[in-house]
């Protein structure tokens, strides 16, 4: 009579799909069409299973998770802005090669507007500029502000310079020649 109270207590996986709790941590799943390539998956990684590469010659950014290194732990899901990585239920991971464990991605690269050389994923840079452009108060804000994303840091730098410059700032940070008492 107990065992039959009790019920089947028992799961007929693998023959049927194994029911997972709510919340658990599956696979993670990268939606390559949603993400930006921002690399913050990558920074918050502690088993470092996500990779980030980027080849300017070839002007495109690679990204890589090896299932064989996660942790699942969650931190990508936490820290991606858009979502486009998500733990799934899935924990069928056994695969026949160990190479079949990692899966990439590709993300061209933008030109920057100054000098025309590959800096940043284009979709970042995208991204970035509709973010900042909605808090622009005019439409030639919302451009000048789309021209600072989309400009690389080198070029930033030697356009600051040039304003100090022009501030007469470098002049007063010179410094004066000593004189004789
Ligand atoms: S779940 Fe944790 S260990 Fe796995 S890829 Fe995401 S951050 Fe890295
Ligand atoms: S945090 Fe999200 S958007 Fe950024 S690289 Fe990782 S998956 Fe892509």
């Amino acid at each position: 009579m107990e065992i039959f109270r009790t019920g089947e207590a028992t799961v007929q996986y693998p023959f049927a799909p194994m029911p997972v709790c709510k919340d658990f941590r599956g696979k993670p799943e990268h939606r390559a069409e949603g993400c930006i390539a921002c690399a913050a998956c990558t920074v918050a990684c502690p088993a470092n299973a996500i990779g980030m590469e980027t080849d300017t010659a070839a002007g495109n950014r690679i990204w890589s998770i090896d299932y064989g290194r996660c942790v699942f732990c969650g931190r990508c899901e936490e820290s991606c802005p858009t979502g486009a990585i998500r733990l799934s239920d899935d924990f069928e991971l056994a695969v026949g090669s160990k190479a079949d464990l990692t899966r990439k991605a590709v993300f061209t690269l933008a030109d920057c507007a100054c000098c025309g050389k590959p800096f940043a994923p284009a979709k970042e840079v995208d991204y970035v500029a509709r973010l900042l452009s909605q808090s622009a108060r005019s439409a030639e804000e919302a451009d000048r502000l789309r021209l600072t994303v989309s400009t690389c840091p080198a070029c930033k730098r030697a356009q600051d310079v040039h304003h100090i410059a022009g501030m007469g700032i470098g002049r007063q940070m010179t410094k004066e020649p000593e004189t004789t008492p």
